[in-house]
Formats: structure tokens, sequence, C-alpha cells
């Protein structure tokens, strides 16, 4: 986690998902990422977490924004 954000401050910290295990935040299946999709709903910083990891465009495993991703893909979660 970096010591400074350039927008003022440590939006990590507030996140709904700080203290999930890393398992569920990084789950390739539905059913290991609920804990953290549930997180997701409540979450203040939902934005700034999708334009941070923009996992689209970053290949990105796991949970973000509400949404699960396999390699930058949505996973269909139904
Ligand atoms: S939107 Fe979800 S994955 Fe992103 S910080 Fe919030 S709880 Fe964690």
């Amino acid at each position: 986690m970096p010591p400074h954000d350039p927008e003022g401050f440590d939006w990590r910290s507030i996140a709904r998902c700080a203290a999930l295990p890393p398992a569920s935040v990084f789950a390739r299946r539905p059913v290991d990422a609920a804990p953290a999709l549930r997180a997701c709903n409540t979450c203040p910083v939902t934005d700034r977490c999708l334009r941070t990891v923009d996992p689209a465009n970053t290949w990105f495993d796991g949970v973000c924004g509400g949404r699960l991703w396999s390699n930058g893909r949505e996973v269909p979660l139904s």
C-alpha cells in the first residue's frame, strides 16, 4: 500500500473489502468471491477502485467495483 495517495487520502483504508481474506478479493470463482462482492454493495470507493485497478485493461483477476473479473473480463454471476 503506498504511503501517500495523489488524491489526498488512502482510499484502501475505507474499502469495505479491506479486512476480507485475499482468497475472496482475488477469487476466480463466484462462490469464492461472494463475500467481496457483498462488500462492494456498500463500499464508498467503488469508482476509485475501478479507476485504479482498471480491470479491463490490466488482465485483472478478482473482485473490483462490484464485479468479478477474470483476465480482465467480467465473469457472469448468474
Ligand atoms: S469496490 Fe469492492 S473490491 Fe473495490 S475496494 Fe470496494 S469493496 Fe473492495
